[in-house]
């Protein structure tokens, strides 16, 4: 199918991975034979802070004062939206079990990790709501011991409202260290935090690549490039408000794609001559991220139909999906690639990102191919039993030895052999 392309990427969204897993490399076996001092010199070091790193509650207390009451207000009620969210999905996860034949029962049950640890960016912004999209759902799955780390800004410690997200939000400890240094310490168990089972949270190219490094020794959500977003509009569309929400996403960052697939050409125009002016409009440094997000990275897409439309944003696999087009019922059905979707001009990303419940911890980069974002789930581990009683594990017993035996393994037939002997002492097998 022919598309055409209105504007089209110069680069891709990729940083120099080699010299990346090189910097952080280095730095995770440093603080890994250092410990508590070496993580303190890095925080000196890249953040320029020197103050308390793992917060007492005096300390929360205090930044908890100085948050204004709106604030909290607005902060408590992106909390329950995510909490009741957080709790419908846990519902979803059933213990369950079954008799797989006569006397042998198999089951299943979801057992929550015992120790989080959530990263909150907050290098460039304050990233109040990723403290309350990982710990809270950190909490509702049920983990017992939930860190939050949380970049210090220089001089003065984490931003307070990150504070009070993430006490409200069920954090047991808040460590004010960010990057590299910050993931060390959760999962090394660095100034008295337990060991974390899993790493979670968004953060740039050396928070993603030390997960990545880590990722076997502790568990991780997943690793996280820049944030993505693709727009899906037809004639219909209004063109100011897909021009908003493109700008709104490109402001991420520097490499943060976002692509416009149409089948309009003429809202397709439209639309790009609306961005350039609002990008200018935007605050200093929010306007350098969204002026070379859209130089460099934005696409815009043409397509002859909405079948087309819906096949080419499924090649992008999109972190953030939305639709502004007739008939959302179709799109709901026949789209399938995509960390999460905004059917219609009444929602948009930014609600999701901060206030509707579902979570903004998304994959990015085309991995939405193959895996969802942030959820309970990621804090549970599925795993299985069985239980036998003597007259129902006969069978199984007989064809295990027999399975192990062609297989060469007389240790494991042996294991069967020696329970029929012993509960059917009168009888022979072969
Ligand atoms: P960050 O907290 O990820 O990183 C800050 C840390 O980077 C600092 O504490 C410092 O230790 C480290 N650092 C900086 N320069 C370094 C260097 N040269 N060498 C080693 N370490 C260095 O904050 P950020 O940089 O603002 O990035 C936040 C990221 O999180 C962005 O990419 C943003 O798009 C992403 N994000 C994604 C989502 C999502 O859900 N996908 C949500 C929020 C934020």
């Amino acid at each position: 199918m022919t598309r055409e392309y209105l504007k089209k990427a110069t680069l891709t969204a990729k940083s120099d991975a080699s010299e990346t897993h090189k910097i952080v490399t280095d730095i995770l076996a440093d603080i890994e034979a250092g410990g508590d001092a070496k993580a303190l010199e890095y925080t000196a070091k890249f953040d320029r802070y020197d103050g308390n790193v793992l917060l007492t509650q005096e300390e929360i207390d205090a930044a908890i004062a100085t948050v204004p009451e709106k604030l909290k207000s607005d902060i408590r009620f992106a909390h329950d939206n995510v909490k009741r969210f957080a709790e419908l999905q846990k519902s979803t996860v059933a213990d369950v079990e079954m008799e797989i034949a006569p006397g042998f029962v198999a089951g299943q049950k979801s057992i929550p990790v015992d120790a989080a640890g959530c990263y909150v960016p907050g290098g460039r912004y304050s990233h109040i709501a990723s403290a309350i999209m990982t710990v809270t759902t950190a909490k509702v799955a049920g983990c017992k011991h939930i860190t939050a780390c949380s970049p210090p800004r220089p001089g003065v410690g984490v931003a307070p409202a990150i504070i009070y997200a993430a006490h409200i939000c069920g954090a047991d400890k808040i460590l004010a260290m960010g990057g590299v240094q910050g993931v060390a310490a959760m999962t090394f168990g660095l100034f008295g935090l337990p060991k974390a089972n899993i790493l979670v949270g968004p953060g740039n190219q050396f928070v993603a690549e030390a997960k990545r490094i880590l990722f076997g020794r502790v568990g991780i959500d997943m690793i996280a490039g820049p944030t993505d977003s693709l727009v899906l509009a037809d004639k219909n569309a209004d063109p100011h408000i897909v021009a908003t929400d493109l700008v709104s996403q490109a402001e991420h960052g520097y490499n943060s794609p976002v692509w416009l697939v149409t089948d309009d050409r003429a809202l397709a125009q439209k639309v790009m001559s609306l961005v350039p002016d609002m990008i200018a409009d935007l605050p200093e440094l929010n306007r350098e991220n969204a002026f070379a997000a859209w130089r460099d990275y934005a696409e815009v897409i043409v397509c002859a139909d909405r079948a087309d439309m819906a096949a080419c944003s499924d090649e992008y696999a999109p972190e953030h999906l939305t639709v502004q087009a007739d008939d959302l019922d179709w799109w709901l059905a026949n789209l399938t690639c995509y960390g999460s979707l905004f059917l219609g001009e009444e929602t948009t990303v930014s609600y999701g990102d901060k206030a509707t419940g579902t979570n903004h911890v998304l994959p990015t980069s085309g991995a939405a191919s193959y895996t969802g974002g942030l959820s309970v789930h990621k804090y549970m581990k599925i795993v299985t039993w069985q239980r036998a009683t003597r007259d129902g594990s006969k069978a199984v017993a007989e064809a295990t030895a027999r399975i192990s035996r062609l297989e060469g393994m007389e240790g494991h037939a042996r294991a069967a052999d020696v329970r029929l002997a012993k509960y059917f002492p009168d009888e022979t097998f072969d």
